[in-house]
Parts: structure tokens; C-alpha cells; sequence
């Protein structure tokens, strides 16, 4: 355990104390409109729902960003259309009403521009953000995740991940501090309360390589994944625990702190052409290497964060502890998945 574990001549050392700041606030900012509110607020074109959360969170980081960075793109999952119509005028003003707890006095109008600063599109250097990784979770009491991450020359250089129901980064509980995970390139990855005052203390991924007592991961949502393909997998594998479904980017942060061991992000039948988003994975991505796993997608290409909002040069994604990585590609190749 230490108080803060990366040297201040790190050449990220702003960057890492931002987001680290920034994620905190805009995850007690969601645990916030949780506790106070309940329901999707809109339904986007792909019906998943929105809530306040996730416009309220991305408006911070926004306006954050502008403050502390004003140069930097920020490539993030929301924009404020909607918010901008008579309809969405309602929502808007919920919305300000909780950034305002946090950066007050804001109008509606530069809530809407914090927002939409996520519209820019990926460059050198640049910001990503999930603001609620996990929207049907964080709506169902199970697990969600405010991701950022930064982005220079392909590499994620910082990776945060706010997960207000995890405890010690490692198992669900949504009565206890919540975690914040900190991953910075070449430093580790580390795990401090996310309310309260905690010390910091190193994750690593576990050291299991008897792919028999593997703990899988997996999403909870149905239609996120391949439910017959993974169980296909587990039996080539001959995995004997039952896998654990998980939303969001926090099952990366169970990865890394070596509650878990491998991780599939397998193609849903119902969209078998889809390719991830990049704010679903760069902070998570990097939280799971820094702990010593590996990450790739199902071909065992690594993850290319170049190639625009979504991973589009690679399929799926495996992640695991590192050692069982050549095995789960096996299984992979030998099932044609
Ligand atoms: P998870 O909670 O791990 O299931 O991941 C949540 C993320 O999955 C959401 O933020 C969506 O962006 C993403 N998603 C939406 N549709 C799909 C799909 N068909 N396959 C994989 N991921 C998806
Ligand atoms: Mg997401």
C-alpha cells in the first residue's frame, strides 16, 4: 500500500492526476443521480438506454478537459443532440442541475458544448471516454464503469476506470467504497477507494495456468456476446466454474486484480460484423496489461486504437492473466470462432 504510486517527473504525471480527478467526480457524480433518480431518460437510435448519468458525466469530463487540457480531442460515447431540442429541455435542465454540483455556475448551452467536445474525431493525441460503460448495469443495480483513457501514437498511455460496485477492484458489492483503478504505461496499475481517502495498492493478475480452474468472464447482457459459443469454448477448455457475467469495463479491473482469469467478448449472432468501440475497451485494455495479462481480440491480433471510434481492423477480444492466452486462442482457432 502507498498514498500515490507514480513520480510526479513521469512525463504523463498531469494527465495521470487529471483523470484520476476527473473520473472520481464524475463516478460520485453518477452514484448521485442513482440514488436520486431512477429510468432511461431517452432511447437512442441503437435503443440502449441514456440516462442523466451519462450525459451529466460526459459534460463534466468535457468541461474538465477544456479547463486542464484545451487542446486535446476528446473522442467519447454521448453528443447533446437531443438535449438540444424542446423535447430534450427537460433532461438538459436535470442534467445541469447535477454538473452544477460539481461546477457551478454552468448554463445549459456550455453543458451541451461540454458534451459535445466528445464529438471530435481520434488524432495523435487525444482523450477517450465511456462516461457510464454499462448503461443497462448502472440501470439494473449491477456493475458500470466511468472509463478514460489517453491515447498518443496508438498507445494508451493512461487508463482509469471509476467502478462505484466493485470493492478492492476485485469483487461486486454496491454497499462498500467502490474502486478506482489507475493503470499508467510502463507503472502498474493500482486500485484506490473511490470515496474516501484510501491508499493505493498494486493489482497484478493471477498466476493460473491449468485452464480447468480458469474463472471466465463474460457480459452480462445476452446479446453483447455468444452464450452458445462460450460455453463451447469453457467445454474445449474444460473449464469447471461457471462463468461470471459482468457489464462494463469492470470486469477488466476483476481481471487485473486476479479475480478472474480469461475474458471473451465473443460476436453476438444477431451482429456478427460488429466491432467494438473504442471507449469500451482503450482504458480497460490498458488496466489488464499493466497487471501483467494480455490483450488481444479473437484472432490474436493486438487491439489497434488507430483506426477511427471503433476497433475496426480487429474482431472480438480475448483477454486473460497472460498465461492462459496461447490456450484460449487455440480453443478459438480449433471451434472456428
Ligand atoms: P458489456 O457490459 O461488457 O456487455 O459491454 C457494454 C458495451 O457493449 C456497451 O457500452 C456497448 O457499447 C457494447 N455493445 C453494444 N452492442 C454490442 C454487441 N452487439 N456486441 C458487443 N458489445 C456491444
Ligand atoms: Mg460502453
Amino acid at each position: 500500500m502507498v498514498l500515490y504510486p507514480f513520480p510526479e517527473s513521469h512525463p504523463f504525471s498531469h494527465e495521470v492526476q487529471f483523470a484520476l480527478q476527473t473520473v472520481r467526480q464524475a463516478a460520485q457524480l453518477t452514484q448521485q443521480v442513482q440514488a436520486e433518480m431512477t429510468g432511461p431518460a431517452l432511447t437512442k437510435s441503437d435503443r440502449s438506454p441514456v440516462t442523466v448519468a451519462d450525459f451529466a458525466a460526459q459534460a463534466l469530463v468535457g468541461c474538465l478537459l477544456s479547463e486542464a487540457f484545451p487542446n486535446d480531442p476528446l473522442v467519447a460515447e454521448e453528443n447533446a443532440a437531443e438535449l438540444r431540442t424542446p423535447e430534450g429541455n427537460p433532461i438538459l435542465i436535470q442534467v445541469t442541475d447535477f454538473v452544477r454540483r460539481v461546477l457551478s455556475p454552468i448554463t445549459p448551452q456550455a453543458v451541451c458544448e461540454g458534451i459535445d467536445r466528445g464529438a471530435a474525431a481520434p488524432t495523435r493525441r487525444f482523450w477517450i471516454l465511456d462516461p457510464v460503460d454499462g448503461t443497462k448495469g448502472f440501470l439494473r443495480g449491477g456493475q458500470y464503469a466511468v472509463a478514460l483513457a489517453l491515447i498518443v501514437d496508438g498507445q494508451v498511455h493512461v487508463g482509469v476506470l471509476g467502478c462505484p460496485g466493485l470493492s478492492e477492484a476485485s469483487r461486486p458489492d454496491n454497499e462498500g467504497l467502490g474502486s478506482l483503478v489507475v493503470a499508467v504505461h510502463g507503472q502498474g496499475v493500482w486500485s484506490t477507494p473511490l470515496n474516501g481517502n484510501g491508499e493505493f495498492h498494486r493489482l497484478q493478475v493471477s498466476k493460473r495456468r491449468h485452464p480447468a480452474e480458469a474463472q471466465l468472464l463474460r457480459s452480462f447482457e445476452a446479446d453483447h456476446t455468444n452464450a452458445n459459443q462460450m460455453d463451447e469454448v469453457a467445454r474445449v477448455l474444460q473449464i469447471q466454474a461457471p462463468a461470471m457475467a459482468m457489464d462494463s469495463q469492470a470486469k477488466y479491473a476483476v481481471l487485473a486484480a486476479g479475480a478472474g482469469d480469461l475474458l471473451l467478448r465473443l460476436l453476438s449472432p444477431k451482429q456478427p460484423n460488429y466491432r467494438e468501440k473504442i471507449w469500451d475497451q482503450a482504458a480497460g485494455a490498458l488496466v489488464v496489461e499493466e497487471a501483467g495479462g494480455c490483450m488481444s481480440d479473437l484472432d490474436g491480433h493486438p487491439l489497434d486504437f488507430t483506426a477511427g471510434r471503433t476497433l475496426a481492423r480487429n474482431r472480438g477480444v480475448l483477454a486473460s492473466n497472460g498465461h492462459l492466452h496461447e490456450t484460449a486462442l487455440r480453443a478459438l482457432r480449433q471451434l472456428r470462432v
